[in-house]
Protein backbone atom coordinates (compact mmCIF):
# COMPACT_ATOMS: atom_id res chain seq x y z
CA UNK A 1 0.00 0.00 0.00
CA UNK A 2 0.51 3.29 -0.98
CA UNK A 3 0.53 5.98 1.49
CA UNK A 4 -3.01 6.79 2.14
CA UNK A 5 -2.95 10.13 3.64
CA UNK A 6 -3.58 10.00 7.29
CA UNK A 7 -6.60 11.90 8.36
CA UNK A 8 -6.22 14.79 10.77
CA UNK A 9 -7.32 13.60 14.51
CA UNK A 10 -10.23 15.07 14.52
CA UNK A 11 -12.17 13.27 11.85
CA UNK A 12 -10.66 9.33 12.31
CA UNK A 13 -12.99 7.09 13.91
CA UNK A 14 -12.56 7.45 17.38
CA UNK A 15 -12.39 10.96 17.94
CA UNK A 16 -14.83 13.77 18.95
CA UNK A 17 -18.29 13.40 17.93
CA UNK A 18 -18.05 9.73 16.61
CA UNK A 19 -16.17 8.31 19.92
CA UNK A 20 -18.94 9.88 22.25
CA UNK A 21 -21.53 8.31 20.45
CA UNK A 22 -19.79 5.04 20.69
CA UNK A 23 -19.45 5.31 24.14
CA UNK A 24 -22.85 6.18 24.92
CA UNK A 25 -24.26 2.96 22.62
CA UNK A 26 -24.50 0.29 25.80
CA UNK A 27 -21.28 -1.82 25.23
CA UNK A 28 -21.03 -4.69 22.97
CA UNK A 29 -24.42 -3.69 20.71
CA UNK A 30 -21.60 -4.09 17.89
CA UNK A 31 -20.88 -7.74 18.61
CA UNK A 32 -22.16 -11.00 17.36
CA UNK A 33 -24.19 -13.27 18.95
CA UNK A 34 -20.83 -15.35 19.01
CA UNK A 35 -17.99 -13.04 19.71
CA UNK A 36 -20.31 -12.54 22.70
CA UNK A 37 -20.67 -15.98 23.86
CA UNK A 38 -16.78 -16.10 23.52
CA UNK A 39 -16.62 -12.87 25.79
CA UNK A 40 -19.06 -14.58 28.50
CA UNK A 41 -16.95 -17.83 28.96
CA UNK A 42 -13.98 -15.48 29.37
CA UNK A 43 -16.34 -13.49 32.03
CA UNK A 44 -16.97 -16.91 33.97
CA UNK A 45 -13.09 -17.65 33.74
CA UNK A 46 -11.94 -14.50 34.65
CA UNK A 47 -14.63 -13.30 37.54
CA UNK A 48 -13.35 -13.11 41.28
CA UNK A 49 -9.51 -12.88 39.59
CA UNK A 50 -7.36 -9.87 39.57
CA UNK A 51 -5.94 -9.45 36.15
CA UNK A 52 -2.51 -8.29 34.88
CA UNK A 53 -3.16 -6.97 31.22
CA UNK A 54 -0.77 -7.06 28.54
CA UNK A 55 -2.00 -4.38 25.51
CA UNK A 56 -0.37 -3.93 22.26
CA UNK A 57 -0.74 -1.88 18.91
CA UNK A 58 -4.03 -2.98 18.42
CA UNK A 59 -5.23 -1.72 21.31
CA UNK A 60 -4.77 1.89 19.79
CA UNK A 61 -6.14 1.72 15.83
CA UNK A 62 -9.18 2.76 17.12
CA UNK A 63 -7.38 5.74 18.24
CA UNK A 64 -5.98 6.15 14.25
CA UNK A 65 -2.57 4.65 14.97
CA UNK A 66 -1.80 2.16 12.68
CA UNK A 67 -0.71 -1.46 13.69
CA UNK A 68 2.29 -2.51 10.98
CA UNK A 69 1.60 -6.33 12.83
CA UNK A 70 -2.24 -6.01 12.42
CA UNK A 71 -3.82 -8.48 9.57
CA UNK A 72 -4.69 -5.29 7.57
CA UNK A 73 -0.91 -3.96 7.66
CA UNK A 74 1.76 -2.60 5.90
CA UNK A 75 4.88 -4.39 6.30
CA UNK A 76 7.32 -2.79 8.64
CA UNK A 77 10.93 -2.61 8.67
CA UNK A 78 11.34 0.02 11.73
CA UNK A 79 15.06 1.13 12.39
CA UNK A 80 17.04 -0.57 14.46
CA UNK A 81 19.17 0.15 17.18
CA UNK A 82 22.62 -0.63 15.77
CA UNK A 83 21.47 1.65 12.58
CA UNK A 84 20.47 4.57 14.67
CA UNK A 85 23.60 4.81 16.15
CA UNK A 86 26.01 3.54 13.09
CA UNK A 87 24.75 6.00 10.45
CA UNK A 88 24.06 9.69 10.14
CA UNK A 89 22.20 9.63 7.27
CA UNK A 90 20.05 7.01 8.71
CA UNK A 91 19.85 8.96 12.05
CA UNK A 92 18.74 11.92 10.24
CA UNK A 93 16.02 10.93 8.10
CA UNK A 94 14.87 9.15 11.27
CA UNK A 95 14.48 12.24 12.99
CA UNK A 96 12.63 13.73 10.34
CA UNK A 97 10.21 11.28 10.09
CA UNK A 98 9.57 11.00 13.96
CA UNK A 99 9.47 14.70 14.04
CA UNK A 100 6.54 14.57 11.47
CA UNK A 101 5.12 11.39 13.31
CA UNK A 102 5.21 13.11 17.13
CA UNK A 103 3.26 15.90 15.32
CA UNK A 104 0.16 13.56 14.37
CA UNK A 105 0.32 10.77 17.57
CA UNK A 106 0.34 13.76 19.83
CA UNK A 107 -3.37 14.76 18.80
CA UNK A 108 -4.54 11.09 19.49
CA UNK A 109 -7.17 10.28 22.22
CA UNK A 110 -7.73 7.08 24.33
CA UNK A 111 -10.48 4.97 22.84
CA UNK A 112 -12.99 2.98 24.60
CA UNK A 113 -10.61 0.08 25.25
CA UNK A 114 -8.79 2.63 27.29
CA UNK A 115 -10.94 3.82 28.83
CA UNK A 116 -12.54 0.32 29.57
CA UNK A 117 -9.31 -0.91 31.39
CA UNK A 118 -8.76 2.46 33.51
CA UNK A 119 -12.49 1.70 34.74
CA UNK A 120 -11.84 -1.91 35.31
CA UNK A 121 -8.49 -0.23 38.02
CA UNK A 122 -10.33 1.95 39.45
CA UNK A 123 -12.94 -0.60 40.52
CA UNK A 124 -9.90 -2.91 41.65
CA UNK A 125 -9.95 -5.47 39.00
CA UNK A 126 -6.07 -5.13 38.08
CA UNK A 127 -3.49 -6.22 39.42
CA UNK A 128 -1.56 -3.15 36.52
CA UNK A 129 -1.33 -2.98 32.99
CA UNK A 130 1.80 -4.02 30.93
CA UNK A 131 1.92 -1.96 27.48
CA UNK A 132 4.06 -2.28 24.67
CA UNK A 133 2.62 0.68 23.24
CA UNK A 134 4.80 4.02 23.58
CA UNK A 135 1.73 6.17 22.96
CA UNK A 136 0.94 6.84 26.62
CA UNK A 137 -3.29 6.22 25.86
CA UNK A 138 -3.20 4.18 28.91
CA UNK A 139 -1.95 6.91 31.54
CA UNK A 140 -4.54 9.86 29.38
CA UNK A 141 -7.30 7.44 29.68
CA UNK A 142 -6.65 7.76 33.50
CA UNK A 143 -4.99 4.14 34.30
CA UNK A 144 -2.59 4.47 37.16
CA UNK A 145 -0.45 1.83 37.46
CA UNK A 146 1.23 1.62 33.98
CA UNK A 147 4.57 -0.09 33.33
CA UNK A 148 5.09 1.64 29.44
CA UNK A 149 7.53 -1.61 28.33
CA UNK A 150 9.30 -0.38 25.70
CA UNK A 151 9.23 3.30 27.02
CA UNK A 152 7.31 6.19 25.69
CA UNK A 153 7.53 8.57 22.57
CA UNK A 154 7.00 11.95 24.87
CA UNK A 155 10.54 11.56 26.00
CA UNK A 156 14.02 11.71 24.53
CA UNK A 157 17.47 10.76 26.33
CA UNK A 158 21.30 11.83 25.35
CA UNK A 159 23.12 8.43 24.83
CA UNK A 160 26.11 10.53 25.91
CA UNK A 161 25.30 12.12 29.34
CA UNK A 162 21.51 10.14 29.91
CA UNK A 163 20.06 13.65 30.78
CA UNK A 164 16.11 12.69 29.23
CA UNK A 165 14.03 15.79 28.03
CA UNK A 166 10.56 16.36 27.28
CA UNK A 167 9.92 15.33 23.66
CA UNK A 168 8.04 18.84 23.24
CA UNK A 169 10.95 20.80 24.17
CA UNK A 170 12.99 18.76 21.73
CA UNK A 171 10.42 19.50 19.17
CA UNK A 172 10.91 23.34 19.70
CA UNK A 173 14.78 22.98 19.07
CA UNK A 174 14.07 20.94 16.01
CA UNK A 175 11.81 23.54 14.77
CA UNK A 176 13.95 26.31 15.21
CA UNK A 177 16.32 24.44 13.00
CA UNK A 178 14.78 23.24 10.48
CA UNK A 179 11.79 26.32 9.77
CA UNK A 180 9.08 25.39 7.45
CA UNK A 181 10.19 21.51 7.46
CA UNK A 182 6.78 20.56 8.98
CA UNK A 183 4.69 22.83 6.60
CA UNK A 184 6.72 21.43 3.55
CA UNK A 185 6.62 18.21 4.62
CA UNK A 186 2.51 18.37 4.65
CA UNK A 187 0.16 15.78 5.59
CA UNK A 188 2.11 12.88 7.13
CA UNK A 189 1.45 9.35 4.88
CA UNK A 190 1.25 5.98 7.48
CA UNK A 191 2.56 7.00 10.67
CA UNK A 192 3.49 4.23 12.83
CA UNK A 193 3.14 3.71 16.46
CA UNK A 194 6.23 4.82 17.25
CA UNK A 195 5.84 8.18 15.47
CA UNK A 196 7.29 7.05 12.57
CA UNK A 197 5.77 9.26 9.78
CA UNK A 198 5.91 8.23 5.69
CA UNK A 199 8.57 11.40 4.75
CA UNK A 200 10.83 10.92 2.39
CA UNK A 201 12.28 14.59 1.58
CA UNK A 202 14.51 14.15 5.07
CA UNK A 203 18.68 14.80 3.04
CA UNK A 204 18.33 18.15 4.60
CA UNK A 205 17.34 17.86 7.77
CA UNK A 206 19.22 18.86 11.18
CA UNK A 207 19.32 16.71 14.07
CA UNK A 208 19.45 18.76 17.27
CA UNK A 209 22.15 17.24 19.41
CA UNK A 210 22.18 17.27 23.05
CA UNK A 211 21.24 20.74 24.75
CA UNK A 212 23.52 19.69 27.94
CA UNK A 213 26.44 17.95 26.28
CA UNK A 214 26.16 18.15 22.59
CA UNK A 215 25.67 14.40 22.26
CA UNK A 216 23.70 11.87 20.41
CA UNK A 217 19.57 12.42 21.21
CA UNK A 218 17.37 9.10 20.88
CA UNK A 219 13.92 9.24 21.74
CA UNK A 220 13.33 7.29 24.67
CA UNK A 221 12.05 3.89 23.72
CA UNK A 222 12.98 0.58 22.25
CA UNK A 223 14.44 -0.14 19.07
CA UNK A 224 14.36 -3.21 17.65
CA UNK A 225 17.91 -4.74 18.58
CA UNK A 226 17.82 -3.57 22.02
CA UNK A 227 16.55 -4.95 25.31
CA UNK A 228 14.13 -3.86 27.69
CA UNK A 229 15.67 -2.73 30.74
CA UNK A 230 15.67 -5.55 33.55
CA UNK A 231 13.87 -3.40 36.09
CA UNK A 232 10.77 -3.34 33.86
CA UNK A 233 11.15 -6.69 32.99
CA UNK A 234 10.68 -7.43 36.80
CA UNK A 235 8.40 -4.94 37.93
CA UNK A 236 6.06 -6.65 34.88
CA UNK A 237 6.41 -10.48 36.25
CA UNK A 238 6.09 -9.34 39.30
CA UNK A 239 2.73 -8.01 38.17
CA UNK A 240 1.84 -10.85 36.22
CA UNK A 241 3.20 -13.22 39.74
CA UNK A 242 -0.10 -10.70 42.08
CA UNK A 243 -2.51 -11.60 39.74
CA UNK A 244 -4.99 -14.54 39.21
CA UNK A 245 -4.83 -14.40 35.35
CA UNK A 246 -3.74 -12.62 32.72
CA UNK A 247 -5.51 -10.35 29.99
CA UNK A 248 -3.64 -10.06 26.97
CA UNK A 249 -5.19 -7.63 24.12
CA UNK A 250 -4.25 -6.24 21.04
CA UNK A 251 -1.29 -8.02 20.97
CA UNK A 252 0.24 -10.48 18.04
CA UNK A 253 2.74 -11.42 20.80
CA UNK A 254 5.67 -11.30 18.01
CA UNK A 255 8.27 -10.45 19.79
CA UNK A 256 10.01 -12.14 22.72
CA UNK A 257 9.32 -8.48 25.19
CA UNK A 258 6.00 -9.54 25.55
CA UNK A 259 5.15 -13.02 24.64
CA UNK A 260 7.24 -13.98 28.17
CA UNK A 261 5.00 -12.94 30.38
CA UNK A 262 1.71 -15.26 28.69
CA UNK A 263 4.21 -17.79 29.52
CA UNK A 264 5.14 -17.17 32.40
CA UNK A 265 1.68 -17.02 33.49
CA UNK A 266 0.76 -20.33 31.52
CA UNK A 267 3.80 -21.84 33.52
CA UNK A 268 2.27 -20.99 36.88
CA UNK A 269 -1.09 -22.41 36.13
CA UNK A 270 -3.02 -18.57 35.48
CA UNK A 271 -5.39 -18.41 32.71
CA UNK A 272 -4.74 -16.50 29.89
CA UNK A 273 -7.05 -14.95 28.04
CA UNK A 274 -6.11 -13.22 24.76
CA UNK A 275 -8.01 -10.90 22.56
CA UNK A 276 -6.80 -10.18 19.25
CA UNK A 277 -8.11 -10.58 15.72
CA UNK A 278 -5.68 -12.95 14.05
CA UNK A 279 -3.10 -15.19 15.22
CA UNK A 280 -0.94 -14.56 17.81
CA UNK A 281 2.64 -16.34 18.86
CA UNK A 282 0.89 -16.78 22.42
CA UNK A 283 -2.10 -18.60 21.28
CA UNK A 284 -1.13 -22.24 22.19
CA UNK A 285 -0.76 -20.85 25.88
CA UNK A 286 -4.15 -19.48 25.84
CA UNK A 287 -7.23 -20.54 27.52
CA UNK A 288 -9.52 -18.86 25.95
CA UNK A 289 -8.47 -16.22 22.38
CA UNK A 290 -10.83 -13.95 20.71
CA UNK A 291 -10.90 -13.15 17.77
CA UNK A 292 -13.12 -9.73 18.64
CA UNK A 293 -12.41 -5.96 18.00
CA UNK A 294 -10.60 -4.68 20.81
CA UNK A 295 -11.90 -1.87 22.37
CA UNK A 296 -15.39 -3.45 22.00
CA UNK A 297 -14.51 -7.02 24.03
CA UNK A 298 -12.83 -4.47 26.82
CA UNK A 299 -15.72 -2.11 26.89
CA UNK A 300 -17.96 -5.80 26.89
CA UNK A 301 -15.44 -7.16 29.65
CA UNK A 302 -15.26 -3.79 31.82
CA UNK A 303 -19.58 -4.14 31.88
CA UNK A 304 -19.57 -7.78 32.44
CA UNK A 305 -16.81 -8.44 35.41
CA UNK A 306 -18.39 -8.57 38.94
CA UNK A 307 -16.64 -6.43 41.45
CA UNK A 308 -13.78 -8.64 43.82
CA UNK A 309 -15.09 -8.25 47.54
CA UNK A 310 -12.32 -8.18 50.35
CA UNK A 311 -10.90 -11.65 51.12
CA UNK A 312 -12.82 -13.26 47.89
CA UNK A 313 -10.56 -12.91 45.46
CA UNK A 314 -8.32 -16.36 44.52
CA UNK A 315 -4.90 -17.22 43.72
CA UNK A 316 -3.08 -13.70 44.67
ZN1 LIG B 1 23.96 14.89 26.80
Amino acid sequence: MTSSPLPHASSLPGFGTTGLARSEASAGSALSSAERAGLNSAVDLLAGKRLAVLTGAGLSTDSGIPDYRGPNSVPRNPMTYQQFVGDEALRRRYWARNHVGWHHLRRADPNDGHRALAQMERRGLLTGLITQNVDRLHSVAGSANVIDLHGTYDRVVCLSCRTSFARGDIAELLERLNPGYLERAGDAGDVAPDADADVDDTFDFRIAPCPVCGGMLKPDFVYFGENVPKDRVERSYAMVDDAGALLAAGSSLTVMSGLRFVRHAAKNGKPVVIINRGATRGDEFAAIKLEVGVSEALAYLSEALPDIEDGEAQDL
